[in-house]
């Protein structure tokens, strides 16, 4: 019986968890005699400032947990987006202190849990934990509403970096010292001008954090036997980072995957364009030229391997091709430790309302059940949300886009997915 740490998460958080934990329970009473997850339960924001105090809005029993127990499962955190000294964990409001002091209560909301501004607790967690690697399946589910013709012709699997390019978090205020100090040593030692009134962020690309991510790509093709792996970069206009990316991972496929793989150029120069069986395609394509190819030609993409930024905004996108992130499930991997969770946030304006779609957390657990080698419980989930969409019985934010549907509250959804297994 594996024992996994959950963490509920703000806004939102507390009513999608409830419901995932439910389903998968269900799901694996259904299909195994004897198997069982024993939930254990850590903190993160908003329930650890409750339970901890002190700002520790990330306890060190958490990442402990999670570094003992090596499978994790977590809803979503606040994020301060910047530019002020405190946020409001209950409804993410950002606020400066009173007379150079924490204000005893949002002004929002009221709440007395309001927190110094921190970076993001997301980052924070890949970073400590080293999960370099954000993996987002995006694929249509039968019934969902979304804006293409075929969505079913998208079924790709995003790996994104986790820990370098904008990740890697060093950015300076402009006119700090610190932003001063750079943009005077670019100018006095690389002949390079920059204005003085600018802000500075670094983005560092290296080759030892491309190829362990290309690694993780080409295996998980090989395992689940998919037919491509597609680099995408921004490699026209930054050649050392973005360009070094696209080199780098070709140079790791041709190195450690020779008799598996052929590049785009090989498949032209020595087979004419037809795909040789049994070898997975290795292609590079420009990060916004990937934008248009996704929409127009989806069926032509399947794992898809990329720097920080550029997965960002493409994992976003390719959700929303296939009717939106409430159905977006999202994992982060390292050597050793996985943590899944929601790719949205926490929709603070809907906290405690049971109203919204609890499928990406939902779609997470399958992830992890996958993870654990419980196809059969993960099977039955996924097609149990696949009937329940169907059926039409779905929570506000599908309802809203089909015709005739019934609306159902996050606990009723929950509760029809595990009357259809
Ligand atoms: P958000 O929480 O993702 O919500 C944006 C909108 O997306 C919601 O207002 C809602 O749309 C829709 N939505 C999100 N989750 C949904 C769900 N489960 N079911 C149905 N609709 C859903 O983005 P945000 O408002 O920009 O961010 C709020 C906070 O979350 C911020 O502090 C942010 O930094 C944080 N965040 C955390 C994570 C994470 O923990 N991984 C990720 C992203 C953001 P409608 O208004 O149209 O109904």
């Amino acid at each position: 019986m594996p024992i996994i740490p959950f963490i509920e998460g703000d806004g939102i958080g507390p009513d999608i968890w409830k419901v995932t934990r439910a389903v998968i329970d269900a799901a694996i009473k259904k299909s195994y005699e004897k198997r069982k997850i024993v939930w254990m339960q850590i903190h993160a924001g908003l329930s650890a400032l409750k339970k901890y105090g002190n700002d520790e809005i990330l306890p060190k029993d958490t990442l402990n947990a999670i570094r003992e127990f090596k499978i994790a499962i977590k809803g979503p955190l606040t994020t301060p987006v910047g530019g002020f000294e405190y946020v409001c964990l209950e409804c993410a409001a950002e606020q400066n202190g009173i007379n150079g002091k924490r204000p005893a209560k949002c002004a929002k909301c009221g709440s007395k849990y309001i927190t110094p501004s921190f970076r993001s607790l997301n980052v924070s967690l890949r970073k400590i934990l080293d999960l370099y690697a954000c993996i987002r399946p995006v694929r249509w589910f039968k019934g969902v509403p979304c804006p293409v013709k075929n969505p079913e012709k998208l079924d790709v699997i995003i790996f994104r970096e986790n820990t370098e390019d904008v990740y890697a978090g060093i950015e300076f205020r402009e006119s700090s010292k610190e932003a001063k100090k750079i943009i005077d040593f670019l100018k006095k030692e690389m002949n390079k001008s920059v204005r003085s009134d600018s802000g500075i962020g670094i983005k560092p690309i290296s080759i030892s954090g491309t190829k362990r991510l290309v690694r993780k790509a080409i295996d998980y093709a090989i395992e689940q036997n998919k037919p491509s792996v597609t680099l995408v970069h921004k490699g026209n206009i930054m050649k050392f980072t973005e360009g070094a990316f696209r080199d780098w991972g070709y140079e790791l496929a041709k190195s450690e995957y020779r008799e598996k793989i052929i590049t785009e150029q090989e498949l032209w120069q020595k087979f004419d364009g037809k795909m040789p069986k049994n070898k997975i395609l290795i292609k590079d394509r420009i990060a916004d030229q990937m934008f248009q190819q996704i929409l127009l030609r989806p069926d032509e993409y399947s794992v898809i391997a990329t720097p920080n930024l550029n997965g960002d905004y493409l994992s976003d996108a390719c959700a929303a091709q296939v009717g939106g992130l409430g159905l977006a499930p999202g994992a982060n991997i390292g050597d050793e430790i996985a943590l899944f969770e929601a790719t949205h946030g926490t929709a603070p304006k809907y906290t405690g309302m049971d109203k919204v779609n609890p499928s990406s957390l939902i779609l997470s657990g399958v992830m992890m059940l996958r993870f654990l080698g419980w196809n059969e419980a993960a099977d039955l989930i996924e097609k149990s949300i696949e009937t329940t969409i169907s059926n039409k019985t779905v929570t506000y934010d599908l309802e809203r886009q089909m015709e005739n549907a019934t609306r159902l509250r996050t606990s009723e959804f929950g509760n029809k997915i595990i009357e259809n297994m």
